[in-house]
């Protein structure tokens, strides 16, 4: 069977499990949305933010892209911002990066001729890895400065969102918090805690009760 129509298949299946499970589900889903957590993620395959968080349909609102970077200027990114905070008044964003990301590996080598928009779209990577090019140094493998660099690069992601006007001035201003995810384990790392704690420790899930209570962590 062809891929897509395994995948409508798929979704038959689903959608009865689903009503089977919870009879009101998609009369609910019908009704609107109220996500508490906008999540800033990868377009990496391997980090599906639903999956790794056990999260459902309308739990969270989600923007992807390669290496989850927030680009101020991009209108694709600060409308979703702007979205999520004025209008669903999410009290949470979280900004996912994780380890073996290739969107960080590229903007540590060579800018590539044959991907122009990757390379426009990563160039402010590049230039956090100039900022940051000694301590990159010190890693001992490439693998270990593209993983170092995925950090710092959710951290940087946090500190321009903490500081951009529509999360400084959100009514309610929305925490945010900076994750990693680990494609060897599958765990999440808490890198940056929107509660002022930032110092890291184990990170929890976000629950489908803890999402809707507005608990990220
Ligand atoms: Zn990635």
């Amino acid at each position: 069977m062809q891929r897509p129509k395994r995948m409508l298949v798929a979704n038959v299946a689903w959608a009865n499990e689903t009503a089977v499970r919870d009879p009101r589900f998609f009369h609910e889903l019908s009704q609107g949305q109220s996500p508490h957590v906008l999540w800033l993620g990868c377009s990496d395959s391997r980090v599906p933010a639903e999956t790794i968080t056990h999260c459902e349909p309308g739990d969270l609102f989600v923007h992807r892209n390669i290496a989850n970077l927030f680009v101020p200027d991009d209108d694709n990114c600060a409308s979703v911002l702007e979205y999520a905070v004025r209008v669903l008044k999410v009290g949470h964003i979280i900004v996912c990066g994780h380890d073996g990301c290739g969107g960080v590996r590229a903007a540590l080598l060579p800018p590539s001729t044959d991907l122009p928009h990757v390379a426009r779209r990563i160039a402010p990577l590049c230039a956090l890895a100039r900022t940051h090019d000694a301590e990159l140094a010190q890693q001992p493998s490439d693998r270990a400065r593209a993983d170092r660099l995925a950090e710092l690069n959710v951290l940087e992601q946090v500190r321009q969102l903490r500081a951009h006007p529509i999360v400084r001035h959100g009514e309610p201003a929305p925490l945010v918090h900076g994750w990693i995810f680990s494609l060897a384990d599958g765990r999440l790392k808490v890198l940056s805690s929107g509660y002022g704690d930032d110092n890291c420790r184990p990170a929890l899930a976000v629950s489908r009760e803890g999402a809707r209570s507005g608990v990220a962590a």
